[in-house]
């Protein structure tokens, strides 16, 4: 699952920003192609051991869209992701790269 290795990115750039003191809460944003539950529990098990232990998750779920040619037009889901890179209209099953945008962006980092 590539949701982990991104909640891993995410919990190794909260606890730098950090520099190591006991975080609170962290805020993200994140796509809606990642799960919500797969997202606290890749945190909670990422984030046991150092600065981030404890800390609250706060989430704020955006949209990835896609526009298809065949007239699709909507936001994508988990089952319409291929790894990072690649959707699956849901409409007409076409594969295509959606606009680059990171799945999970940080966005505050917020001392205990
Ligand atoms: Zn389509």
């Amino acid at each position: 699952m590539h949701e982990v290795a991104l909640v891993a990115d995410l919990v190794e750039v909260a606890s730098a920003r950090s520099g190591g003191a006991p975080v609170g809460v962290v805020r993200v944003r994140y796509a809606t192609t990642i799960p919500e539950d797969v997202l606290r529990q890749a945190f909670e098990m990422l984030a046991a051991d150092g600065p981030l232990a404890g800390a609250a998750l706060e989430a704020e779920p955006f949209e990835i869209r896609l526009d298809c040619p065949c007239g699709f037009s909507g936001a994508l889901g988990h089952d319409d992701m291929v790894g990072t890179s690649i959707a699956v209209c849901p409409s007409c099953g076409d594969v295509s790269t959606p606009p680059r945008t990171a799945e999970i962006e940080l966005l505050e980092v917020r001392a205990a």
